[in-house]
């Protein structure tokens, strides 16, 4: 199903155009308009899932496929150093386009980007703690 007032719908559909460097039946891969670095692309399905609480579990282990076969290419074209390949879900994990996409962001030595999480502490009961929740 495609929301008519989705954007990311319109664009992995073509009734947007955009730089597309893959697609097929069920994906576009797209260049990001607002680039973290050289060569930062989404894997966008074709079909509306907000997130990965609604994607079918055969579309996501899609998107990673492509993602894996894109950051490949990127290091063969783009001589890249390195890939982040990010996913991000809800507004708090900085979700701005409510259709599910996977970043492949290319890195490269010195690329002065900064997508890693500052490490924090957690104690041993804090830890032993959430196993439990997560059983
Ligand atoms: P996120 O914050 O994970 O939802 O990522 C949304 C991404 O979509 C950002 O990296 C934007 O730069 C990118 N973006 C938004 N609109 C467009 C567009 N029309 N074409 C290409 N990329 C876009
Ligand atoms: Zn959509």
């Amino acid at each position: 199903m495609k929301d008519n007032n989705c954007i990311f719908c319109k664009i992995a559909n073509g009734e947007i155009p955009s730089r597309t460097l893959y697609e097929d039946e069920r994906y576009r891969v797209i260049l990001d308009l607002g680039p973290a670095t050289r060569g930062h692309a989404l894997v966008l399905p074709k079909e509306h899932f907000a997130n990965v609480y609604e994607i079918p579990e055969d579309w996501a282990a899609g998107a990673m496929k492509i993602g894996q076969q894109m950051a490949i290419r990127m290091k063969e074209r783009l001589h890249t150093d390195g890939a982040n390949l990010i996913q991000n879900n809800e507004e708090a994990a900085g979700q701005t386009v409510p259709h599910f996409h996977l970043h492949v962001i290319p890195r490269y030595k010195n690329d002065g980007q900064h997508m890693l999480w500052k490490p924090g502490k957690a104690s041993d009961e804090e830890l032993d703690a959430i196993v439990k929740e997560m059983e």
